[in-house]
């Protein structure tokens, strides 16, 4: 999957037709393979841009910071990515008249070691959801499967799962990184920010930790695309996915099979509310 030639072609295009204040895309990293992020208001600097299987961020997220904001933006998705752009514009966070969207019909990332990443192997949706141009030919919507870190936490006695997931949250030191890289998380006041926080009051406590992520992943339930670009923040290598995976399974199998950001408008699983519902189960 490689994808520079075409976008670089594509953000060359946009600012000499004057469509585009910013294109954002991905970059070489200067000490090892791996790319990074890259905001480009100067199209000299278009060179830059790369795209293949390292392309692993969802550059979704930087639609939500200030100098983003009512700007004319040309960005890449992928599959995931381009379901949390659905989700931006559906929760009004986005205008869609001011995007360019190319979108890339991806055939999976691959993580640090060069491995598949874990989240591409359940991948329900690798085509993009929402473009104006799309690269590569869409391979359509796959069956949902149950993510197999969920299912082993899942076999595991309570005692000892609880011990693990005391264990996850033992090591996080409450840095918030995993939220602030979270597309779908733009609250200007978030209630798990320790600076701003009137429910955590900033302590680095197993409670806190607790309380915070539990917190952060049930304001994703529903919402989460299972990009990973919380993960991939994580200074402690939490496995946050276990979190997320396992409210897309609930809500998946209660909610009508319904898959964040996989259709327009869609405004979520909370809003599939059924007055028969047996509420026999707790998320
Ligand atoms: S989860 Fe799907 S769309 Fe996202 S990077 Fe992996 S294969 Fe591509
Ligand atoms: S919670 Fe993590 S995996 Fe889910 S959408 Fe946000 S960054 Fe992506
Ligand atoms: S954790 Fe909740 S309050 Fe904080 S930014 Fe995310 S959605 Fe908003
Ligand atoms: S990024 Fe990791 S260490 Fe930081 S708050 Fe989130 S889970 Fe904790």
């Amino acid at each position: 999957m490689n994808y520079t030639k075409q976008i670089q072609d594509i953000a060359s295009k946009l600012f000499t037709e004057g469509k585009i204040d910013i294109f954002i895309g991905y970059q070489q990293n200067s000490f090892d393979d791996n790319q990074v992020p890259v905001l480009i208001t100067d199209p000299a600097e278009i060179p830059k841009l790369v795209f293949s299987d390292k392309s692993v961020f969802n550059l979704t997220n930087y639609l939500k910071f200030e100098h983003t904001k009512n700007k004319r933006v040309g960005l890449v998705v992928k599959g995931c990515d381009s379901r949390s752009l659905n989700l931006l514009l559906t929760e009004k966070q986005v205008k869609r008249e001011n995007l360019y969207v190319i979108g890339v019909c991806c055939e999976g990332v691959t993580d640090d070691n060069g491995a598949k990443a874990k989240n591409c192997e359940v991948c329900v949706m690798p085509d993009p959801v929402v473009y104006d141009e799309i690269l590569g030919n869409p391979s359509g919507k796959k069956p949902y499967r149950v993510d197999p870190d969920v299912a082993e936490v899942a076999k595991m006695p309570l005692v000892e799962r609880a011990d693990y997931f005391e264990e996850i949250f033992q090591n996080c030191i409450r840095c918030n990184a995993c939220r602030h890289s979270c597309p779908l998380c733009y609250c200007s006041k978030c209630c798990i920010d320790q600076e701003t926080s009137t429910l955590y009051n900033g302590s680095n406590t197993v409670s806190s930790a607790v309380h915070a992520l539990l917190t952060w992943s049930m304001h994703l339930a529903g919402r989460c695309v299972d990009c990973r670009n919380c993960e991939k923040a994580c200074p402690s290598h939490l496995p946050l996915h276990l979190l997320h995976k396992q409210n897309e399974k609930v809500i998946f199998e209660n909610f009508q099979e319904h898959l964040s950001g996989m259709i327009a408008d869609d405004r979520g699983a909370f809003y599939k509310y059924n007055q028969k519902d047996p509420d026999d189960f707790i998320m």
